[in-house]
């Protein structure tokens, strides 16, 4: 069985039939989606050898060695330009994510699709995908053993436009506001609150002053974003 988390990515997938999991670890995302008949071919990617073999093994077991392919390497430089209409990257940090987007660029052309689920720093993909024409094309959160994930379907083109406030929340998240969307927001808020704390006892510098800037103007946000009636 899946996780609620990677089952939501999963969800974003339709109507892709070939796809490429980039850092897959035990590849227990391409093997359910082949398994369910929701993609026809798979593509798993990783670059470190211990969850690359973990992927390896877990394909064989499954028996679908024909039908998902494990690669080693970083990356999209496991992919070739055209093979897959849509790239799942999970379970890592929003610049992460950003940096194997930007890093593997070339391998995106003829991609329809990109499922993001950034576990912290969204906004980091979020910037990404507007900078390089992709539209976000929806959106979801949830809670799974105490921790919260964002999860950003994008579709290639049409140019997108999006406010800051839009980047930082998700321009679908922010309008949903679901459970898991404010409990994230409400934790964010009390961590600002402890750094500005801390802050406050800081020396005065500068850069301490800036931080403190930035701070509150994002809870200026968060408390602006909560309030907001819909
Ligand atoms: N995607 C799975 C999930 O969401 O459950 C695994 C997430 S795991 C925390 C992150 C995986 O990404 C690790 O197995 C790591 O080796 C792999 N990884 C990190 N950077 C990578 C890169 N540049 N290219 C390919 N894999 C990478």
């Amino acid at each position: 069985q899946l996780s609620k988390r990677l089952e939501t990515v999963v969800s974003f997938i339709h109507p892709a039939q070939t796809i490429a999991d980039i850092g897959s670890d035990h590849a227990y995302l391409p093997c359910y989606a082949v398994k369910k008949g929701l993609v026809k071919q798979a593509v798993a990617g990783e670059v470190v050898d211990g969850p690359f073999q973990a992927a390896k093994k877990q394909v064989a077991a499954d028996g679908l060695s024909a039908s998902v392919d494990v690669r080693k390497g970083s990356g999209l430089s496991v992919l070739s330009p055209g093979e897959v209409e849509c790239i799942t990257i999970a379970g890592m940090g929003g610049p992460l994510i950003a940096s194997i987007l930007e890093e593997g660029k070339e391998k995106l052309a003829g991609v329809q699709k990109l499922v993001l689920q950034p576990n912290i720093a969204g906004h980091a993909v979020r910037s990404w995908l507007v900078q390089n024409n992709w539209t976000i094309e929806a959106e979801a959160i949830l809670e799974e053993d105490g921790k919260l994930y964002e999860v950003i379907s994008a579709v290639s083109g049409k140019g997108q436009k999006l406010t800051p406030q839009e980047i930082y929340f998700g321009p679908f998240l922010m309008k949903a506001q679901n459970d898991a969307f404010r409990l994230k927001w409400q934790r964010e808020f009390n961590q600002i609150d402890q750094v500005l704390a801390k802050l406050s006892k800081a020396a005065l510098g500068k850069e301490t002053e800036q931080k403190k800037q930035e701070l509150t103007a994002k809870k200026q946000w968060i408390q602006d974003v909560m309030t907001h009636e819909n």
